[in-house]
């Protein structure tokens, strides 16, 4: 059986709102540089592969995580809503190395569009 949460579980519930807590807590996450360069992409997601599966904190951290949109550069507004990754019907990021309930004003340095 897999051990990836269910969709719209209470799990999803849980750790979206420990993620929150986190987050408004003030976790110093690496927002910047974001990830824009391929080379840098591969080097967060190595580095998040290498984090183990239960390391929250970690990967947040790593992926730069924010409780809410981050204003690029050409005033793109980066959000989880508008993220490639971000499954809405369950407000959930499916990037691989994250699989993290989320909320869609939250944002990371992998967003992609
Ligand atoms: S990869 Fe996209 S959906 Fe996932 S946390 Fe980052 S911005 Fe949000």
């Amino acid at each position: 059986m897999s051990d990836e949460p269910m969709p719209n579980s209470a799990e999803d519930s849980r750790l979206r709102q420990e993620i929150g807590e986190l987050l408004h807590a003030g976790l110093t996450t690496e927002v910047e540089p974001r990830a824009y360069e391929f080379e840098l992409i591969q080097r967060i997601v190595a580095e998040l592969q290498d984090l183990p599966r239960s390391d929250l904190r970690g990967k947040l951290v790593k992926a730069g995580f924010t409780a809410e949109p981050y204003r690029g550069d050409e005033g793109i507004e980066e959000a989880c809503e508008t993220c490639m990754y971000y499954l809405s019907q369950r407000r959930f990021c499916q990037l691989p190395e994250l699989m993290l309930p989320v909320e869609p004003n939250w944002s990371c340095r992998l967003w992609r569009i």
